[in-house]
């Protein structure tokens, strides 16, 4: 949907750099910045398999959220782990704030309360279950019925939910390339360069397509892909989810997903979030098209007629009006999960630093954890850091086949359960 940007392609002239970052999403790049603000007399590599804005990052759903997503739920007082993830994702969307003023990036940030909503009874208790945490969080929310849900999307697909801020909408693509393309002037940005091979020698090498390249120090940012180059193997799932978009609504259609043009801007987006993890994502992004986030596959994608046909299906559950849609754009993307839900971050082997498995929820998670891996690698000690360090590990996962048949029977045992959430 975005013009043609070029893409940075030449590696550099030396070989040896002060940190090689793998992975240009929000975690590399805000490692990487955040190395190169912090050592400006440092040169640090860049290197990214694709072109930027290609990945997940830049083809995701485009909710900043700044709320944890996958903590554990409970009752009891909040205790400072959780007060520190907290403030760690409010800075973190802060920090991201910032730089798109800073930098001027055209992305669309448009800060505007998401829904979550509920299709179900399950959803509806699961949905309630997060509330008590929020209430404890002191999170504001507002509860909604069917008819103030239908209001606001034009659905009558879902029977309870709650609207709550804390949440930015963004244009991914165009945020993640403002970000690559601000970068400070000691970052040597190197695209479509999949790094093939890591050694952990004396100082880590990698063997990319252009060669090969040693540093001082090397971070490990992509995500579900770092299980191809040896690691977290036995900690890491890939999850493929997919997306699509109809073509720009007509003036009738608008209607149709809730916009009566009473509202005035604030009736231009609106996003909702599923009640189960498997559930559907809905947006309806800048007033003009719909959007749908749904279906999962394990480690490997899903056939494209299949995907479409998934997604068409929670279209048509949600806005049975829309008789006349196909989609005109429709894509898959990875995420890597954890047993727990909690992430991967620290040291993997002397001078190798890694932060994976965001859960499906990366975009300032991710960028948090990226600044926060630059500081860890190069020896520096805060609460933050203590904190996130501190953290469970992501969980063992069983060895094959049992890990692969585990997480299959996973999925379709979950989807099952989803029913009309999905
Ligand atoms: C369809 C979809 C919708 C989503 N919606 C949301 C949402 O609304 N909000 C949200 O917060 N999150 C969402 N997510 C999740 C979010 O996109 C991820 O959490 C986020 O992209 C993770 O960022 P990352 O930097 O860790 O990894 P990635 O974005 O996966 O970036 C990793 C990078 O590493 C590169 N790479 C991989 N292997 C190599 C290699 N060997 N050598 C060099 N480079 C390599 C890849 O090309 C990629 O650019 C969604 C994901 C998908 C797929």
């Amino acid at each position: 949907m975005l013009p043609a940007r070029p893409v940075r392609l030449d590696p550099p002239p030396q070989r040896h750099h002060d940190t090689i970052v793998v992975g240009a999403g929000y975690v590399g790049l805000a490692a990487a910045r955040r190395l190169a603000e912090l050592r400006p007399d440092h040169s640090v590599l860049l290197l990214d398999a694709d072109e930027i804005g290609e990945g997940s990052s830049g083809r995701n759903a485009g909710f900043a959220v700044s709320v944890p997503f996958n903590a554990g739920l409970s009752d009891a007082p909040l205790s400072a782990a959780e007060r520190l993830q907290l403030e760690l994702y409010e800075r973190g969307l802060n920090d991201l704030e910032a730089l798109v003023r800073r930098h001027r990036i055209a992305c669309d940030w448009n800060p505007s309360p998401k829904l979550h909503a509920a299709a179900t009874a399950d959803g509806e208790r699961r949905l309630k279950t997060t509330l008590r945490s929020y209430a404890k969080w002191q999170i504001d929310y507002e509860e909604c019925d069917r008819s103030q849900i239908r209001q606001i999307t034009g659905s009558d697909h879902y029977r309870y939910g709650f609207r709550t801020g804390r949440n930015v909408f963004i244009q991914p693509a165009a945020l993640v390339r403002g970000l690559a393309d601000s970068l400070p002037p000691n970052v040597h940005l190197c695209e479509n360069t999949p790094v093939l091979d890591v050694q952990a020698q004396d100082k880590p090498v990698v063997a990319t397509s252009a060669g090969r390249f040693s540093a001082d120090r090397l971070i490990l940012a992509n995500n579900a892909f770092v299980k191809r180059l040896g690691y977290l193997r036995d900690r890491l799932v890939t999850i493929y989810t997919y997306a699509a978009l109809t073509p720009e609504l007509s003036p009738p259609e608008r209607r149709l997903a809730g916009q009566d043009g009473q509202h005035g801007a604030s009736d231009l987006e609106w996003g909702i979030l599923p009640a189960n993890r498997l559930g559907t994502t809905v947006r309806l992004v800048a007033g003009k098209r719909l959007l749908f986030r749904s279906a999962y596959s394990y480690e490997k994608e899903l056939p494209a007629a299949r995907v479409e046909q998934l997604l068409l299906a929670s279209y048509r559950r949600r806005f049975p009006e829309m008789r006349r849609h196909e989609f005109e754009f429709v894509w898959g993307g990875t995420t890597a999960l954890t047993s727990n839900g909690e992430a991967s971050f620290g040291t993997l082997a002397p001078g190798i630093y890694c932060f994976a498995g965001c859960n499906g929820s990366g975009i300032v998670k991710g960028s948090v954890y990226g600044r926060m891996l630059a500081e860890l690698s190069l020896g520096m000690a805060s609460r933050e850091l203590a904190g996130a360090l501190d953290r469970p590990e992501p969980g063992h996962l069983p060895p094959e086949p049992f890990r692969t048949i585990g997480a299959r029977a996973a999925i379709a045992y979950q989807a099952w359960k989803a029913g009309a959430e999905r």
